[in-house]
């Protein structure tokens, strides 16, 4: 599994040196790559519009 960044996100960029796998890139919205995230959540702590999930959740919420 892994995290996700949804379209809420504000593209702030707190989220990118929270992350201790790198698996955060610039852009709009940000991106994960999925290969590299351990889902230990540091992102999902950090983001102010609560952008980053799991996956899974996402699809249970159907976003
Ligand atoms: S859950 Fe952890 S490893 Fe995955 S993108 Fe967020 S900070 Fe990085
Ligand atoms: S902390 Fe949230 S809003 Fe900011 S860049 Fe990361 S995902 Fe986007």
């Amino acid at each position: 599994m892994a995290y996700n960044i949804t379209d809420d996100c504000v593209s702030c960029g707190a989220c990118l040196p929270e992350c201790p796998e790198g698996a955060i890139s610039e852009g709009n919205p940000y991106m994960i790559n999925p290969r590299l995230c351990t889902d230990c959540g540091a992102c999902a702590e950090v983001c102010p519009v609560d952008a980053c999930k799991p996956i899974l959740e996402r699809l249970a919420h159907g976003s």
